[in-house]
């Protein structure tokens, strides 16, 4: 039984199945509803034909609204799940760049309970173009540049930016 609710689930969350299904409903319903009319009322083929289209037009909506309901709920599930809207912005802060030394700092934001802290900081030389060098260690890995000659002290660095986000995050209450 959970298997088939597994599948069922797996199929409504396909896109294309999912409408397929919302067409099968609406064909099913308005098929039920023919028939019902027809035999208890004696209805005519036209008049029937008519209502039936009155009635397809009205499921067409609910089964929109639903459809689109459904999709707006996974959508804020997915992006809510786990950070709330204040959390999901102090996440955004996750790099610094230092011009004066040509590092930048990236890093991930996460929460201990209610407080931030920083996970996986990594520097990166900008010194050499486009695209920001790692460093390997303290330094970058580039010889005769002058971060390569400097080590950086990294628990300084973490400290000094969870001291930001600490700061950013007590504002934001
Ligand atoms: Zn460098």
């Amino acid at each position: 039984m959970k298997k088939f609710f597994q599948t069922l689930s797996k199929i409504w969350n396909d896109p294309v199945w999912s409408k397929v299904i919302a067409v099968a409903i609406v064909a099913s319903v308005s098929l039920i509803y023919a028939t019902v009319q027809n035999k208890t009322e004696g209805v005519s083929f036209a008049d029937s034909f008519k209502k039936i289209l009155d009635l397809k037009v009205k499921i067409i909506y609910i089964a929109g609204a639903i459809i689109i309901y459904l999709i707006g709920k996974r959508i804020f599930k997915r992006k809510d799940s786990f950070y709330n809207r204040k959390q999901t912005k102090l996440r955004e802060f996750n790099k610094l760049e230092d011009k004066q030394n040509f590092i930048l700092y990236r890093w991930g934001v996460f929460f201990d309970y209610e407080t931030p802290f920083i996970s996986d900081l990594t520097p990166f030389c900008t010194r050499h173009d486009a695209t920001p060098i790692r460093f390997v260690g303290s330094s970058c890995p580039i010889a005769g540049c002058n971060n390569n000659r400097q080590q950086i002290n990294l628990h300084l660095a973490k400290n000094h930016i969870e001291s930001v986000l600490i700061d950013e995050w007590e504002k934001t209450k």
